[in-house]
């Protein structure tokens, strides 16, 4: 990783960026790297110099990573009837007690790496989703049971990490600011012309005190970017349906710091989310690196109290993102827990590696395309 992190006299945090394994990430096979990070944490302000991974994740193959599928072999396994690329199939059998994968990206750049997902093969992920009947949900949607798709779509939560200027760029056109094609965002909308029902639903995990650019996607001219177009691109983001989930300050490793500074990194991203768009409710966070805090809790619940003006900003989240571990419940299976959310991080053909997984094992969310019912799967209906 390249460094990210603001570094400021006296304080080096090493941070290998972008999420190690999580110690809970329970059946991932990622094995992540372990952070070098040393801390000398000086005050609430203390940035971070990023450290190289130690190891690298073997959790799927690297290289020729994103492989497209052939849209002819996506098959709906439940029911060996074949999929047409980008409609509902509605042979899929309707299964709202499956599972749902939650996606984890972090750079969309020049090149696959472990935190990295490389702009073509970003774009042959949304293809390969789209084919084999994908469509992106929010997490609020998932919360909130509003997963209204037609009858053989499967919802997908895709999640974007670290707010880094590769995600999510403008161009000045002679005063006029365009969204860089060549970012994360660029390449969605572009997606969204060709692709009916490919909506601005996706979530956005962001930091605002981290540096080389990590600061609510780019700041001092770091790719490009002017440190005053920070918060309209935050107020688009909301304006325009996609959700903003709390990624803490600068990404600190919540593992290392007492409770009341795990509180303020959390609480001072929110407050600055609430100075771009006033209002403003998150309901997620995502843990840097899937490092819980010593006090589990004040992950998603707790409060700050800022010394200069005494006034106290509190938290409390429904969703809390792990790293690692696989596809999410569906909120209608009781076991549902917003608040260890665990996800599939992008890496290599691990997409399709899970779709085929779940459709196998006929384990996957499919909709009946009523919202007012909730399909059980056969299994289950028979009972
Ligand atoms: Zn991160």
């Amino acid at each position: 990783m390249t460094k990210m992190y603001r570094l400021l006299p006296l304080s080096v945090i090493a941070l290998a960026l972008a999420c190690a394994k999580s110690p809970d990430s329970g059946s991932a096979k990622d094995t992540g790297h372990a952070a070098t990070a040393v801390a000398t944490e000086r005050d609430g302000a203390a940035p971070i110099t990023s450290g190289a991974p130690t190891t690298e994740g073997t959790m799927a193959p690297v290289s020729g990573g994103g492989a497209p599928t052939n849209p002819a072999s996506a098959t709906g396994a439940s029911t060996g009837a074949a999929v047409i690329p980008g409609t509902a199939n509605p042979a899929r059998v309707p299964n709202e007690m499956g599972r749902i994968m939650v996606l984890e990206y972090h750079i969309i750049g020049d090149k696959d790496s472990q935190y990295g997902r490389e702009r073509g093969h970003f774009r042959r992920d949304l293809e390969l989703l789209y084919a084999r009947g994908f469509r992106p949900v929010t997490m609020n949607q998932v919360l909130d049971r509003k997963i209204n798709l037609a009858r053989g779509l499967s919802p997908v939560v895709m999640v974007f990490d670290d707010a880094s200027p590769e995600q999510f760029g403008y161009i000045d056109r002679n005063g006029k600011l365009e969204t860089d094609p060549r970012t994360g965002m660029g390449i969605w909308l572009d997606f969204q012309k060709t692709h009916k029902e490919w909506g601005n639903t996706a979530v956005f995990c962001v930091l605002s005190g981290a540096s080389a650019g990590h600061n609510f996607f780019g700041d001092k001219g770091i790719g490009g970017q002017k440190t005053e177009w920070r918060f309209p691109k935050i107020k688009w983001l909301a304006d325009n349906g996609f959700e903003l989930c709390n990624h803490t300050l600068w990404h600190a490793q919540l593992s290392k710091f007492p409770d009341a500074f795990v509180q303020q990194q959390i609480a001072q991203l929110q407050l600055a989310v609430d100075s771009a768009v006033p209002g403003y409710r998150i309901r997620s966070m995502a843990l840097p690196q899937g490092l819980w805090p010593k006090n589990r809790a004040l992950a998603s619940r707790g409060s700050w109290t800022n010394p200069k003006d005494g006034k106290t900003t509190s938290y409390n989240y429904e969703v809390v993102f792990e790293v690692a571990g696989g596809p999410m419940r569906s909120p209608y299976d009781p076991a549902f827990n917003g608040l260890s959310t665990p996800r599939v991080q992008v890496i290599g053909n691990v997409i399709e590696q899970t779709i085929d997984k779940l459709e196998k094992a006929g384990n996957l969310y499919i909709s009946d395309g009523n919202p007012s019912s909730v399909a059980k799967p056969p299994a289950v209906a028979a009972r």
